[in-house]
């Protein structure tokens, strides 16, 4: 029997490292030298976005803690953006690793997701939301994260 080594190779044909190479289109709201965020395209929420690295890392598993250093600091200030820019109560964060984990892009990405009191969060639907909806909010965070 062959044992599954963990962790995992990285593969660069995900969508994610798509969207970093410029291969697939997604709605931005902040980019610095180490990290990338974008609107999901599936949100669970209303401002629902990901921040991904921009180096390399199929999950938590296998991130350098430089490169993870420097997520964590983006998420945070995304986490800032999006209650500003939604008015909202809280903000969740999510990070899945491997299939068994919930994972489905291997690329590392963590959930931001402004909470608002007394709303559940959306099943996975599978909907793809409106893209001019996911352009006004991310027009709605870029300009909180002006303010920042
Ligand atoms: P998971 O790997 O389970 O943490 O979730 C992957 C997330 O990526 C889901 O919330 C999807 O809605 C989202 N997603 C998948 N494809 C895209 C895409 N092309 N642009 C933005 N988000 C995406």
């Amino acid at each position: 029997m062959t044992e599954v080594e963990m962790p995992a190779a990285y593969d660069d044909t995900n969508i994610f490292a798509k969207i970093l190479r410029g291969e697939l289109p997604a709605h931005k709201v902040y980019e610095d030298d180490a990290t990338f965020a974008f609107m999901d395209i599936m949100p669970r929420g209303k401002g629902h976005c990901l921040v991904i690295p921009k180096k390399p890392a199929r999950n938590i598993l296998d991130v350098d803690t430089t490169s993870l250093s420097a997520v964590v600091a983006t998420v945070q200030k995304l986490a800032h953006a999006v209650v500003e820019a939604f008015d909202a109560d809280g903000a969740s964060i999510a990070q899945f690793n491997e299939s068994a984990g919930g994972q489905v892009v291997f690329h590392l990405h963590f959930h931001v997701i402004p909470r608002f009191e007394g709303v559940d969060l959306k099943p996975h639907s599978g909907d793809m939301e409106k893209p001019e909806i996911l352009a006004a909010n991310a027009e709605k965070i870029r300009a909180a994260l002006d303010q920042l």
